[in-house]
């Protein structure tokens, strides 16, 4: 036995560690959990701001795909709630 990882745990962590980098460039990453996971257009609106100068603003989306999850909160610029977009 050898104390060496496997290629495939090597190759997920790799894996791991891109999908990471890319969440790190996040606009809203210094935002509170309260605005990025808002129910209310209010509490929403600094993420809502970030969002328009986010560079990742279109893997958020890919990622969250709050249609399909019943996400709360904001994503790729726009906030949904039990995964319909709530207009202002
Ligand atoms: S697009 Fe997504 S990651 Fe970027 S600021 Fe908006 S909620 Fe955050």
């Amino acid at each position: 036995m050898t104390d060496q990882p496997s290629v495939t745990a090597t190759a997920s962590a790799t894996a791991a560690a891109k999908e990471l980098d890319w969440r790190r460039g996040a606009a809203c990453a210094h935002l509170s959990e309260r605005s990025v996971f808002a129910r209310l257009p209010a509490e929403a609106e600094p993420v809502l701001h970030a969002c328009g100068r986010c560079p990742i603003r279109k893997q958020c989306e890919a990622v969250v795909d709050p249609s399909h999850t019943w996400f709360d909160g904001v994503s790729g610029g726009r906030l949904w709630r039990n995964g319909r977009e709530v207009t202002r």
